[in-house]
């Protein structure tokens, strides 16, 4: 029996989605088997008590542990070239066991300006109630990290390419920085998998993700991961995972870890499709902008190569006209489904202002950029034709119908 839970970095990306962290089964199976249980039995108190002591290993119950979520911890950790990962109920959960493990009153987060919208709340909102200051920046010059940083700087939030305008951030350069005021870095990297961007290698101490979206792939799980250094995440899940307890079902591991066994290929059409609709949104006369790391005048391409190795697939653009033909243009649509996720087979589509991006107060969210008109697409794996020529008729429609709005005189900003 085989376990490949100790392989280390031999194998190509595409070989570890599928092989990474096997651990041996008793009847050989090919597929992790799916420990659906919420305890283990111990073969008497003597067992249960050495467990409970850290005397011997071996698992106690499932929110503490469970072999299925513990494959997809390993695997996920070699993936991100970490030693160690977490496994958790959601991303959110993942960004805040990750942080709260390390944070206490009067500490100081450095956290860049555009970011997911529940990440933008969860910082200005819920960590200040807890006497956690935190300053948002512009990170893509990073010198204004330096210039937030305190002597009470204990973490820097990275996310990129970031939510919703795809604006990239130099991991390295802002690590160097942080890492001068012996500030932890933790990067979001939902939006290009460990197959686009390994973040470590740019000197983040931690990674996270939103495992409901490309690694897991399917749209069927809400999950979280966390990886980092063999303390750090002993840390993690002896705090912050243990008792707050959002940690992952073993179903849904058992989901990820299906999910996963594709993610290279998937990936490949994912940014391949993305790149066709970012060439159809740039010549679409409707379109005053699109915003998208694989486009020759983005600026991810001084970064392509060495911190990225591909776009992604979410795109973002702004529209000519107003909220309206925004509206109307999601309306009109027929093959792609208005809905707020990224990295399903599914082309989605969404409106920043009114959905991911609502939690942001609106002079936030003028600050951040995210206008009425800013539509954000992931996307899916479809026929790329059948995406495009979906567009188009959605286009067309659009600007057709909200005419008459307009000559009715309605205005409506949101906000
Ligand atoms: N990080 C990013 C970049 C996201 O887009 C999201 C969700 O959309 C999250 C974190 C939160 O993940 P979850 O919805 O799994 O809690």
């Amino acid at each position: 029996m085989r376990n490949n839970a100790n392989q280390k970095s031999q194998w190509q990306p595409a070989t570890m989605t599928i092989h990474g962290g096997k651990q041996p089964d008793q009847h050989g199976a090919l597929v992790a088997p799916l420990y659906q249980t919420a305890t283990f039995a111990f073969s008497n108190t003597a067992e249960g008590s050495a467990r409970f002591a850290g005397e011997q290993s071996g698992y106690i119950y499932s929110r503490l542990g469970n072999p299925t979520t513990n494959e997809l911890e390993v695997r996920i950790a070699q993936l991100e070239g970490f030693p160690a990962g977490a496994a958790c109920a959601t991303g959110m959960g993942a960004i805040s066991a990750a942080m709260l493990a390390f944070l206490e009153q009067g500490d100081h987060v450095v956290v860049a300006d555009a970011i997911y919208g529940c990440s933008f709340a969860l910082f200005s909102h819920l960590f200040k109630k807890f006497g956690i200051q935190v300053d948002f920046v512009d990170m893509t010059e990073p010198q204004n990290v330096r210039v937030a940083m305190r002597d009470s700087t204990k973490m820097v939030f990275i996310e990129t390419p970031a939510n919703p305008h795809l604006k990239i951030i130099d991991i390295a350069a802002v690590a160097t920085i942080a890492h001068e005021g012996q500030a932890r870095v933790i990067v979001d990297n939902t939006f290009m998998t460990p197959l686009l961007q390994q973040p470590r290698k740019q000197g983040a101490d931690i990674v996270i993700h939103s495992a409901t979206k490309f690694l897991n792939g399917h749209g069927d799980v809400v999950a979280g991961l966390i990886c980092g250094g063999a303390e750090d995440i002993e840390m993690i899940k002896a705090t912050t995972l243990k008792d707050m307890g959002a940690t992952m079902s073993p179903h849904d591991a058992w989901l990820i870890l299906r999910g996963l066994k594709t993610l290279d290929v998937r990936m490949e059409r994912h940014c391949q499709n993305a790149v066709k609709v970012a060439e159809y949104l740039v010549q679409q006369p409707l379109v005053r902008e699109v915003y998208f790391p694989g486009l020759p005048d983005h600026p991810a391409q001084r970064l392509m190569g060495t911190q990225m190795h591909g776009s992604g697939a979410v795109i973002a653009f702004e529209l000519k006209g107003d909220i309206h033909h925004a509206r109307q243009l999601l309306d009109n649509l027929n093959l792609i489904t208005i809905a707020v996720s990224l990295g399903d087979a599914e082309t989605l589509i969404q409106h920043p202002a009114s959905m991911t991006h609502s939690p942001y107060t609106p002079e936030a969210r003028a600050r951040a950029g995210i206008s009425d008109t800013l539509i954000r697409i992931a996307v899916g794996l479809e026929a790329v034709d059948d995406i495009i020529a979906d567009l188009e008729q959605a286009f067309a429609q659009a600007f057709a119908t909200t005419k008459t709005e307009q000559q009715q005189g309605e205005t409506l900003t949101y906000g």
